[in-house]
């Protein structure tokens, strides 16, 4: 009797959530059976607990917990007293989200193009924007790669801009040596299930080391209380759940070690696509990219991503349209052609799996078909 073998082709998830949760289901469910009982729902000790680990590991004074990256942003402008009439300063190679939160002021986002080595914002194109009505200057640090923040900061000290770091894909990542986050005014990281460091669900951190930003971020966070129920300003509700504190606590201990087997797969990345038909983004030695995303751009990508999936890897594009091209944002005026960098970076990005539970042989598997796939 004679069997047809079907050779299985390896099947690599761009991103799989699973493996993590299963790993790390019983060291989270006994943290979580520590809180039980003590009936703190929100806020309290695990939450405390938590930002003072956090601000310890993002090397920030302060880190005040939130329900999300939206609202660490969100507040970081309301604190640098953005308001309507202001213009902020951005990039559009990003998520929505460090865009909307300009909007909730009612200020107006400025979006100038990026630097194409790295996609992240161009310092001369920030300084070209600066009018009378800047009041800060948002950098993204993209993919978890340090957004060139000397050319900024000093920018934003001459002019007296407010720098705010959108740190939601960079947590760990290190510019010229120091964490990112607390550069500047202050700085927004997201806990979103799909980033470096994540929630069962939504959180958020805003870090800084300036008491009177914590202060106000802290108030603005509980319906601008003070005290209870003596409410200083109006506020929000964007208070982090207690047992996401004792999720996330739990799983900021295995960061390092996550951090590090991104930046390994990074490197075996960057050495099997070094000199190839494959472009990718500058890696400033001085800095430390912590790969929320692992970039390449290539022509003809669609092509190409459509190969890799019959080759049983996933890709994914971060992001499709920029957000000056969005149909949300249509109304602020910038044409097709506006900030050619960034476009060009929308039509030919493509984001491979580099999530830190892959196998060696699957980052083998990604690498030697994607060069098979450019190369015809
Ligand atoms: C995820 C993300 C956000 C928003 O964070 P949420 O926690 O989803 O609100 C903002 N900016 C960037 C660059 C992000 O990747």
């Amino acid at each position: 009797m004679t069997h047809t073998v079907i050779p299985t082709i390896m099947q690599v998830p761009q991103l799989d959530l699973k493996r993590q949760d299963q790993a790390l289901r019983g060291e989270i469910l006994d943290a979580l059976d520590r809180l039980s009982g003590d009936a703190s729902f929100i806020l309290g000790e695990s939450v405390q607990q938590f930002e003072r680990d956090f601000a310890a590991y993002a090397e920030a004074k302060h880190c005040v917990a939130v329900n999300s990256g939206t609202s660490a942003l969100h507040l970081a402008l309301l604190a640098a007293g953005v308001g309507p009439g202001d213009e902020v300063v951005t990039t559009a190679n990003t998520f929505i989200a460090t865009a909307e939160v300009i909007t909730y002021t009612g200020a107006k986002p400025i979006f100038v193009d990026i630097d194409p080595n790295t996609g992240n914002i161009d310092p001369a194109a920030v300084e070209r924007a600066i009018t009378p009505r800047t009041r800060a200057i948002i950098p993204v640090h993209l993919y978890g790669r340090p957004a060139d923040l000397d050319p900024l900061l000093a920018l934003a000290a001459r002019n007296g801009l407010a720098l705010i770091e959108d740190a939601c894909q960079a947590h760990g990542a290190r510019y010229r040596g120091r964490r990112v986050g607390a550069l500047g005014f202050a700085g927004a990281f997201s806990f979103y299930p799909t980033k470096n460091l994540s929630a069962w669900g939504e959180g958020g951190a805003l870090v800084t080391n300036d008491d009177r930003v914590a202060a106000l971020a802290r108030s603005l966070r509980t319906h601008g209380e003070s005290r209870r129920y003596l409410h200083d300003r109006v506020g929000y509700n964007y208070r982090m759940e207690a047992f996401q504190g004792a999720v996330l606590r739990t799983k900021l201990r295995h960061l390092p070690e996550w951090t590090a087997r991104r930046r390994e797969i990074g490197g075996v990345y960057r050495k099997m696509l070094q000199d190839t038909a494959v472009e990718l983004p500058a890696d400033d030695p001085r800095n430390e990219c912590v790969y929320h995303q692992f970039a390449i751009y290539v022509e003809d990508r669609d092509r190409v991503r459509s190969e890799l999936e019959s080759q049983g890897v996933g890709t994914a594009i971060y992001y499709p349209v920029a957000l000056h091209r969005q149909s949300a944002y249509v109304g602020l005026g910038y044409g097709p052609g506006s900030l050619p960098a960034t476009e060009r970076a929308c039509e030919r990005v493509l984001c491979l799996p580099v999530f830190p539970e892959l196998t060696d042989a699957e980052v083998d598997h990604v690498a030697r078909s994607l060069l098979s796939v450019v190369a015809r």
